[in-house]
């Protein structure tokens, strides 16, 4: 055997070591995780030395306990700055809540509640009522339902309603949404057979009436949320798919995506289907998300006719995929703000597209001072993102940071501010285009301008002085 792995100390030995034995007791963390980290280091030391290196010294494994400890206390889920300039960034969280909805997650998160409990008559209640009437009041909806997310609410309503059954879908709407949602996947996974008609390009109501059968459970719409067809290209208008169903009896489902109840056009956007005019088509079900441009927390929200989203709410599934207190009550405050005509100035996702220009370039300004040279302001345009308005933006004034400097003193700045930025104690994302890193306020609270400003300056005086 190789005599370096003799030289290992013991996990006894590693527990024993002064700086294992300091952090353990001002931490107290217990003595099965110590044993368990130092197992771990000394597995991995095991592994050094079979591919030939010699021996890790006490001090190097000790180290490595002390260093598993340390990560434990840094939080994981951790807050970022968004300047990439996507509004709705899945990889950043979706959309960021309302003063009120974070407000309304600590009360209920803090104490019990009447989640499931009628206080009138003291009996055993339903979460769902609590937002079902704000929902049907903002939509004109008959009757409303919240899931885990938008996802889960359309499998639900698949499953429901056309499981063993077929579902008739435009050819140019079979899409993904990314993320692994899948229209056609979705529907398999439901039990419902995807009926597609139509081509890519162009799908006319009559494709719908044709494709209709004793075994169609729906005609369904989706929202190509991401990609945008341009050229020859047609589709069916909802009004004219909901008079295909009513004149076979056919329910009509409508996948929102995004969902939206404010008129983009308004913000200088493209069109955004709204809920609204889908439930005032004569929709069946209508399924949207809670993060997108709703602004709120996730979760699936579903609204439609009463004897339909009955079957959804009493459907086993139902259970499986059913929302929580906390994205509840963080649902509501923001469904509230949109009830009280304040969704521009409270919702931020609203309020960064408000933002007018002027106040954008101001703030732009300011960021490019902090860098000290190393950046300049120019014309750029911010996305919606999330899967809503494809191809839809907005104009803004971004800070571009780009290469600096010539011939052998060339340095890659972008690459290097950016890293810095991600390295700060609130991290500060911007996004990479054609070499230069593009820092977009539109996207971050005026709020957080203090911290961007204090990260500029940091990071732009230890590049100057080549650190
Ligand atoms: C985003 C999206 C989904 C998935 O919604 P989640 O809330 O992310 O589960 C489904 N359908 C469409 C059309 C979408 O745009």
């Amino acid at each position: 055997m190789n005599s370096e792995f003799r030289k290992l100390p013991s996990v006894d030995q590693v527990l024993a070591h002064e700086r294992i034995k300091k952090l353990a007791e001002s931490h107290g963390y217990p003595h099965s995780l110590l044993v368990s980290l130092a197992r771990e280091s000394l597995d991995s030391a095991r592994r050094v030395i079979a591919g030939g290196s010699p021996a890790p010294t006490l001090g190097e494994i000790v180290e490595a306990v002390a260093d598993r400890l340390q990560t434990l206390e840094i939080p994981r889920l951790r807050p970022v700055i968004n300047a990439t300039g996507v509004l709705l960034h899945t990889n950043l969280g979706r959309a960021p809540l309302s003063k009120e909805a974070t407000e309304a997650i600590s009360v209920v998160a803090t104490d019990y509640n009447n989640l499931e409990f009628d206080l009138r008559s003291g009996r055993r209640g339903s979460r769902h009522v609590h937002v079902e009437d704000i929902l049907c009041q903002l939509t004109g909806a008959e009757a409303a339902l919240v899931v885990n997310n938008n996802a889960s609410g359309v499998l639900l309503g698949l499953t429901a309603l056309a499981r063993r059954k077929e579902v008739i879908v435009s050819r140019g709407q079979a899409v993904e949404i990314g993320g692994s949602f899948r229209i056609p996947d979705v529907m398999r996974q439901s039990g419902a057979k995807l009926v597609e008609v139509g081509t890519t390009n162009c799908t006319y109501a009559a494709d719908y009436e044709e494709a209709i059968t004793p075994r169609t459970a729906a005609l369904m719409r989706v929202h190509s949320s991401n990609f945008r067809l341009v050229g020859f290209v047609s589709e069916a208008t909802l009004e004219e798919i909901v008079d295909v169903g009513n004149r076979h009896n056919i329910t009509v489902l409508d996948d929102l995506g995004s969902g939206c109840f404010l008129d983009t056009t308004e913000f200088g956007l493209d069109p955004e289907p709204m809920v609204q005019q889908s439930v005032a088509a004569g929709v069946g079900v209508t399924f949207f998300s809670g993060d997108k441009l709703v602004g709120g927390p996730q979760a699936g929200i579903i609204v439609g006719q009463k004897h339909l989203v009955d079957k959804l709410k009493r459907h086993p599934m139902a259970r499986a995929v059913r929302v929580d207190k906390i994205r509840l009550a963080a649902l509501i405050a923001t469904l509230l703000h949109y009830l009280k005509g304040e969704a521009t100035s409270k919702i931020p996702v609203w309020r960064m597209i408000a933002t007018p220009l002027e106040e954008i370039e101001q703030r732009a300004e300011l960021w490019a001072k902090a860098l000290n040279g190393m950046g300049v302001v120019i014309d750029g345009e911010t996305m919606v993102g999330g899967g809503s308005l494809p191809g839809g933006t907005l104009p803004t004034k971004l800070v571009a940071i780009g290469e600096q400097g010539t011939g052998k003193k060339r340095v890659n700045i972008p690459q290097a501010i950016s890293a810095r930025l991600r390295d700060m104690p609130v991290p500060v994302i911007g996004r990479i285009s054609e070499d230069r890193l593009l820092l977009d306020p539109r996207s971050v609270p005026p709020e957080d301008d203090a911290k961007i400003l204090a990260a500029l300056r940091d990071v732009a005086s230890d590049l100057s002085k080549g650190r």
